[in-house]
């Protein structure tokens, strides 16, 4: 049985003073809640003050350099992370790939970086409503996840969360159905399985766009999904805290 994970992606909100009150409620419901593994990944020049302040709970970041240290204006490497207890990284976000221009192969290249490093990346793939309804949904997951898995050893993906992130669930308070979500991972975990069925059996597949007190429960309940990563209710220490508790148990 694979435990669930609850991740919070706290995108590029909050000031010290917000995060200093969100701390506060968090640090509360990690000491109620046995149920799943607990992570927020906050906007990297937070990560000392939230490492200080907040207790019990797993520490992320939204992203991280594809390149060891040395001349790269601007970006933050993965040793830079460790020294703060990071211990995972959001990849590929659709945030990243539609205002960044994030490829395919750019995050291959993260997620190497980050599971050679001993963290944890959790690889975001998931469709447009355009390539939905012209029925390329499995096309685009397939190109996206195959291009990670082909860089990385078996070894390697052990250390790998996917996440799925339909784009036009993302922020817009309509999530994928129980029906499309369950499609989608049972979908994603046979390509693992083809490319090795022991890692299949034991990757952690998690739903993020939209997911909220309100269908946290439908959702974290189907067979394939593992978890979740939540977004905008993230910032709400009291909606987080419910999620968290509709998590499955095992
Ligand atoms: C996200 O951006 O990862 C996300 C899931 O956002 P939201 O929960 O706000 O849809």
């Amino acid at each position: 049985m694979r435990r669930q994970i609850i991740i919070g992606n706290w995108k590029m909100n909050g000031s010290l003073l917000s995060i200093k009150s969100l701390c506060e409620s968090l640090t509360k419901l990690a000491h109620e809640s046995d149920v799943a593994d607990i992570a927020v990944c906050v906007p990297s020049i937070y990560l000392p003050y939230v490492q200080t302040n907040l207790k019990n709970i797993c520490l992320g970041v939204q992203n991280v350099s594809q390149y060891n240290n040395g001349a790269y204006t601007g970006e933050i490497s993965t040793t830079m992370l460790q020294d703060f207890n990071c211990r995972y990284v959001i990849v590929g976000h659709s945030e990243r790939r539609a205002f960044f221009g994030e490829t395919d192969e750019d995050i291959a290249n993260k997620t190497k970086q980050v599971v050679q490093a001993g963290l944890t990346a959790i690889v975001c793939v998931g469709e447009t409503l355009e390539e939905r309804t012209t029925g390329n949904l499995q096309s685009i997951l397939a190109r996206q996840l195959q291009v990670v898995l082909n860089k990385l050893s078996t070894k390697e993906l052990e250390k790998l969360i996917i996440a799925y992130e339909p784009v036009w669930a993302i922020g817009t308070g309509l999530a994928a159905t129980a029906h499309q979500v369950q499609d989608v991972h049972r979908y994603l975990r046979k390509i693992v399985t083809n490319f090795d069925e022991e890692l299949a059996k034991n990757i952690k597949i998690i739903y993020g766009g939209s997911l909220k007190p309100s269908n946290a429960s439908e959702l974290l309940s189907l067979e394939d999904v593992d978890g979740g990563l939540i977004g905008g209710a993230s910032l709400n220490g009291k909606d987080f805290g419910q999620i968290i508790k509709q998590a499955k148990k095992i």
